[in-house]
Formats: C-alpha cells, structure tokens, sequence
C-alpha cells in the first residue's frame, strides 16, 4: 500500500520573512492533512531556519539538488552529509529546471541520484518530456531514456528507496495541466517499465505527478491509481493552496 506524498519546490523564491509565514501557514492546517506525507524543499540557504521551524512537526525537509561527490572543490555544490545535518529526508534530481538550464544530463543525474542513496537521503528523480517530444509521440522514449540512466547506474534496486516525479516540462509553470488521463498513462508506463524488472519494487514505488497542479486539479489527478501525490512548484508558495493539494492527497 503506498502512501501518497506532496512535495513542495520553492524553487529560489522567498525571504527569510516569507518563508517563516509560509512554514507557519502551512503548519497551521496540517491536521487537515490525514495520511499524505508532506515535504517542504527550500532554497539552500533557507534549509536550516526552515529544519528549526517544523522540528515538531510531521512536515519533512527536502532539498532542490545535491551534490554528486561527497566533499571537496566543488564550488557552489551541496553535499549529502550538509543535508544530513539538517535532517533532510528527501533530495530532487533531475529536475526539468537543472536538466535545462543548467545542462545537468541523464548521466549526471544519475550520480546525483546515487548520492543522495549513499547519504541515506531519499532522491526524488524528475523525468518528463518537452512539448516537442510530446507532440512527436516520444514521450516514452524520452522517459524511458531517463529512468535508464539511472538503473543503469545503480540498478534496479535503489528504486526501492526512491521517489519519481512525472513532469511533463510543458506542464511546469505553464498553468497547462496534464489530463488525468495523460498523466495517468504515462505513471502507468513508468511503473510498468519498473515491474518488468522488480514487481514489488514497481507496487511500493511514489511516482507523483508534477506540472501546474493546484486545488482545483489535485483531486482528480490524485485519484487516478498510479499517481501518488504531486510535487509542487507554484502552488507550493501560497500554504492555503499548498494544503488544499495536501488535503486531496489524503
Ligand atoms: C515544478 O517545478 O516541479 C512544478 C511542478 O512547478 P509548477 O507546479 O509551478 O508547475
């Protein structure tokens, strides 16, 4: 049985004042939320203030990337054992963002993926097609290529402690949300893909859906059978909007 889960990414948005507000706002309707779990994924420099506002709480810490080496000259970069002091559970990779306008490649998500594993984070791997890929029937090709990368790297098995995020890049910040229909083929597929290697593993695995969801769309997306929750770009800054997506996760 999974439990659904919704993430948030602030992205590199808010100030130490806004963040405060968001973290209460949010804490004040969490027993709302009845089974989902909940994760908040500030910028960097707000990980530790946010760690010390929801340290009494069932909120969790995720980060929006980590580093693929352990320590060292790497200018710019986090390292695993940073986030572990803080008392991260969860590290996005891969996210449409870094893999675009940072040039992060499949492969190099992939290292990313097995560090947040070897630091005993949990990754929260984003996969997604453009629109133009989409639109030349590649979506699964394009996803398929993705979750490769990283099975190749470390097997199937680390996806027994992962999450994937389904983000269609034309969904992300567009306000154009993917059907329930459409996103429900294509969480279909990617657990379909994993079965074929390990059932249980593909049975147990969170994959949620990602690209404009909001209070009014969660519930019908939630409630296709392979989406497990969402992660949560826009909506995610406004903690009414964040709970409402929350509430319809369960
Ligand atoms: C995201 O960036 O992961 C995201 C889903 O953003 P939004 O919800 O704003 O589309």
């Amino acid at each position: 049985m999974r439990t659904k889960l919704v993430a948030g990414n602030w992205k590199m948005n808010g100030s130490l004042e806004s963040i405060r507000e968001l973290i209460k706002g949010i804490q004040a309707g969490m027993n709302a939320v009845n089974t989902a779990g909940v994760a908040v994924c500030p910028p960097a420099i707000y990980i530790a203030e946010v760690a010390s506002l929801i340290s009494d709480s069932k909120i969790q810490l995720g980060s929006q990337n980590i580093c693929d080496q352990d320590s060292g000259a790497f200018t710019g970069e986090i390292a695993g054992s940073m986030l572990n002091e803080f008392s991260c559970k969860y590290a996005i990779v891969g996210h449409s963002e870094r893999r675009s306008l940072y040039g992060e490649s499949d492969e190099q998500v992939a290292t990313r993926f097995a560090a947040a594993r070897r630091n005993g984070l949990t990754p929260i791997l984003c996969v997604g097609e453009l629109l133009e890929e989409r639109e030349a029937g590649t979506t699964e090709d394009v996803v398929a290529r993705q979750l490769d990368a990283v099975i190749k790297l470390e097997g199937i098995a680390a996806f027994a402690d992962a999450v994937i995020a389904y983000e269609p890049v034309w969904a992300i910040g567009t306000g154009k949300t993917a059907s329930p229909e459409q996103a429900q083929e294509v969480h279909k597929f990617i657990r379909e893909k994993i079965a074929a290697l390990d059932a249980t593993i593909a049975e147990n695995i969170v994959i949620q859906y990602g690209g404009s969801v909001n209070g009014s769309n969660a519930v019908e997306l939630f409630g296709m059978p392979d989406i497990d929750g969402g992660l949560i770009g826009g909506a995610a800054l406004k903690a009414d909007d964040f709970l409402a997506i929350c509430k319809a996760a369960g």
